[in-house]
């Protein structure tokens, strides 16, 4: 049997005027994940554990089958493990984003999407100089997402920078930062390293560049999603499976690391709209010749609710639907023995611009699967089935095993 997610990031969201009353997956021409809903079964499921924060990490944990309540342990320790960097007991991981704040207002969490090669040359030039200073060494990630490993010291214990509390960039777009900057037991130490940062930053040669360009500069470290080193009971182990991850997001990737799944880096996948969608199908196709389970994640979708573009999120929706679903769709048709699951790792909402719990929709179809009455993918037609998944991270060990499921006469 081979086992197929395809994961449309943060593309759930509550219903939009702008749509009618619809939700933005219900607005968007989406046959294909339709058809999946309309062969098999749909219902919720709550990727967040309440109490826990809505973010890709925890969201992922549950899809990928880990209740985060017991693995989580912030998303730069799990980043990190895709990098290939291994945390001693004594070092904690933070994602270090490049942002641009300017007016004392967050103003693009993504320094306008900073190409890996920009973003390259900046994190070389933040070892040279802040490494000195801080305990803290920088590895490269992709576009604006970078990982930095402190060390503790007398300045940051590991309890300590830990529990310091550093609010994710994506949540307050457009707002003042001052009040999110780090706070807790090593803010002294987080928030002099980001001061550094900006003085190494402003007279950086790719920020000149960008700024003649019309581009927005990358002004500032922004450091959170701190975690230790991170262990995961593997897929073998679990499932009896090996498999592939597909993201361009190192976090996805690095989830699939810790679960002893083959991580596979596609040119072109930049985590944005553009993404290259045909290689990734191919590269998950291929991979199903050596393995029994693939993961694809997109994160456009999610990317669009953070702009608070209804129609960009619509058309990140209707790409994912097309260029990514169908082919799976047909791959099912030449190997019967397969099931394919859609599901989003969160609520991304265009009203907020950020990421939000709550119970959220899947569809699944193939092999096995029971249908039930939905006819189309989406939140309402989900809810009125009745199958609600609560702990989220159940959703995928009822979507793989021998028998037949049955989602929607087992609620939990
Ligand atoms: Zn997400």
């Amino acid at each position: 049997m081979k086992y197929i997610i395809l994961l449309g990031d943060g593309m759930a969201d509550h219903p939009l005027e702008a749509c009618d009353g619809k939700t933005a997956i219900e607005a968007a021409h989406t046959p294909n994940m339709d058809r999946i809903a309309a062969m098999g079964c749909s219902g919720l499921f709550c990727p967040i554990p309440e109490g826990m924060p809505a973010g890709s990490d925890v969201g992922n944990l549950s899809m990928f089958g880990y209740d985060p309540r017991v693995s989580f342990s912030g998303r730069a320790a799990i980043e990190a493990a895709n990098q290939g960097i291994s945390l001693a007991e004594d070092e904690v991981a933070f994602r270090c984003n490049l942002v641009t704040l300017a007016n004392g207002v967050m103003q693009d969490f993504t320094s306008g999407h900073i190409t890996t090669e920009e973003a390259g040359a900046i994190i070389e030039t933040l070892n040279e100089t802040l490494a000195h200073e801080f305990p803290i060494v920088f590895h490269a990630g992709v576009s604006y997402r970078h990982t930095g490993v402190i060390k503790a010291t007398a300045a940051g214990t590991v309890t300590g920078l830990v529990e310091t509390v550093c609010e994710p960039p994506h949540n307050i777009s457009d707002q003042k930062y001052e009040p999110y900057l780090p706070n807790g037991p090593a803010q002294a130490l987080l928030r002099d390293l980001m001061t550094a940062s900006q003085r190494v930053l402003a007279e950086h040669p790719v920020n000149t560049a960008r700024a003649a360009a019309g581009k927005p500069t990358a002004t500032s470290l922004w450091p959170w999603g701190q975690g230790r080193a991170l262990t995961l009971t593997s897929y073998q182990e679990m499932f009896g499976l090996t498999g592939a991850v597909v993201s361009a997001v190192d976090l996805v990737k690095g989830i699939g690391v810790c679960a002893g799944l083959e991580p596979l880096t596609v040119p072109g996948a930049t985590g944005w709209i553009d993404t290259n969608y045909e290689g990734k199908v191919a590269a998950a196709l291929a991979a199903l010749n050596r393995h029994d389970f693939v993961y694809l994640h997109v994160e456009a979708p999610d990317e669009a609710s953070h702009q608070g573009d209804v129609a960009l999120k619509i058309h990140a929706i209707e790409a994912f639907d097309a260029r990514i679903v169908a082919p799976f769709l047909l791959y099912l048709e030449t190997r019967p023995e397969s099931r394919i699951l859609v599901a989003p790792d969160h609520f991304t909402l265009i009203s907020t611009k950020t990421h939000a719990g709550g119970a959220a929709p899947f569809a699944m179809c193939g092999h096995g699967v029971v249908p039930d009455n939905a006819v189309c993918y989406g939140e309402t037609e989900a809810a009125q089935t009745g199958a609600l998944i609560k702990d989220g991270f159940r959703l995928i060990h009822r979507f793989i095993g021998d028998t037949p499921l049955d989602i929607g006469g087992n609620n939990e």
